[in-house]
């Protein structure tokens, strides 16, 4: 569109702009400025969920300690087993896990074993219950075994010496239960990050207070504080920030003084942008960016004393998604976290989905399975970067590349899901 008269400045509402940042470009210069913070605190094993590990831990034993059989049956020497036709074995004891048999069973023998029972001295090889014909003090066992079946080896799952879990694992259930294996009741971790975050408007009002006309809720409070407590992070809620300098000045030094990292958001598109440049150049380094990503196109990013700075959008999906993009992997990393970013698969996109060439849309998707169909994906509805019923309703992103000038109802897109099993 043009207007006689009118010179246009770059926009939003443009796709190509020679001067915009591309996605992956503003997360190297992010993480090229960013370390991962020093200080670790000691926690007992339950409160390691979704804590960082600091240090290597190095299993002291085998796990399991002791060679052990894998199902309720027969423990017999292997080169025993019958070649042709059927072996009667005598039983000659019982091993229950944790209560081994100290005989040794002699040719011919076999021990009746339980799940977890260490193997007795001179037996390889567990013929299961179901497989054998009982009778009396003896088992019939058949063909068809092989030497050394059903049999779990000391240390298969971890051997003494070896790193059990890596320093920068972000700790799971399996890692709890693995490290409980070790019987190690407290963990090294790296210490919790605190990030200090602020609204930015004199639009917003917080929740419990009364909108007058032309006002708004400050919902951008509400999702950082569940995107950053989900990370484990501790939040220091700076609240609703007028657009003064005066205001804006204390929020910020309070906030560069006390929190490793500090999140504004709103406050950082063209007409605005100078304002908070003014008072973030005497705390600190700002640059402003303009990201080849939609939605959330400004970004700040620097330093507020010696907390890292970023300057979100003001809309609230740009805010979740800026997030997602830039603040969530930088924060990770900070907290030494060795897997910063979201594992991405490929999903047949369940309709067309229009888009220009240009720049990274995050398009809000719902990824779904019919009974017998293939898992597919869908746009969640109108996709305005304000637009939070959308996100909501969204289980995914799918992430359509600069280069895409729209997808085809069967193509695969890539796709970033919301949860993760652990
Ligand atoms: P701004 O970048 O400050 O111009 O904000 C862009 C848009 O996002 C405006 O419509 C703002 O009213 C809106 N907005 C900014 N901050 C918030 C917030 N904390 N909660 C909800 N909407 C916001
Ligand atoms: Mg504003």
């Amino acid at each position: 569109m043009t207007n006689p008269g009118i010179t246009p400045q770059p926009s939003c509402a443009d796709n190509f702009e020679a001067d915009a940042l591309p996605v992956a470009e503003a997360r190297r210069r992010i993480q090229s400025t960013i370390a991962p913070i020093k200080g670790f605190e000691k926690v007992a094993l339950r409160s390691a969920l979704g804590r960082v590990l600091a240090e290597d831990v190095v299993s002291t034993i085998n796990v399991p300690s002791h060679t052990n059989s894998a199902m309720d049956g027969y423990a017999l020497a292997g080169s025993e087993l019958p070649e042709k036709d059927t072996k009667t074995f005598k039983v000659v004891g019982t091993a229950w896990a944790g209560q081994p048999l100290d005989a040794r069973p002699g040719t011919g023998d076999c021990v009746r074993i339980m799940t977890g029972a260490k193997m007795p001295d001179g037996t390889d090889t567990v013929v299961m219950q179901e497989q054998v014909e009982r009778h009396g003090d003896t088992v019939r066992v058949g063909t068809g075994h092989r030497r050394g079946q059903n049999v779990r080896h000391a240390g298969e799952d971890l051997a003494a010496g070896a790193v059990a879990v890596p320093a920068g694992k972000k700790l799971s259930p399996a890692e709890l239960g693995l490290l409980a294996s070790l019987g190690i009741p407290e963990l090294r971790v790296t210490r919790r990050l605190r990030a200090a975050f602020l609204s930015t408007g004199d639009e917003l009002r917080s929740v419990g207070e009364v909108l007058n006309d032309g006002e708004i809720y400050d919902s951008n409070r509400y999702t950082l504080y569940g995107m950053l407590g989900r990370l484990g992070v501790d939040v220091i809620d700076m609240g609703v920030v007028p657009d003064t300098r005066e205001a804006l000045r204390k929020a910020f030094q309070d906030a560069g003084r006390n929190a490793d990292v500090v999140i504004s958001t709103g406050g950082v598109s063209v007409g605005e942008a100078d304002f908070i440049k003014e008072i973030l150049a005497e705390t600190g380094e700002v640059s402003f960016w303009k990201i080849a990503i939609k939605p959330g196109r400004p970004l700040a990013f620097g330093k507020v004393f010696d907390a890292v700075f970023f300057g979100l959008p003001g809309n609230p999906v740009a805010v979740m998604v800026t997030f997602y993009a830039f603040v969530q992997p930088a924060l990770r990393h900070m907290m030494g976290e060795d897997h910063i970013h979201p594992a991405r698969t490929k999903v047949a996109a369940g309709s067309r989905i229009k888009k220009k060439p240009g720049r990274t849309e995050y398009v809000r998707g719902y990824l779904h399975t019919d009974e017998n169909g293939p898992v597919t994906v869908d746009k969640t509805g109108f996709q305005g970067s304000g637009i939070l019923s959308s996100m909501s309703r969204a289980n995914c992103f799918m992430v359509l590349p600069p280069d895409c000038a729209g997808v085809e109802a069967g193509e695969l897109v890539e796709v970033e899901l919301f949860e993760g099993l652990v």
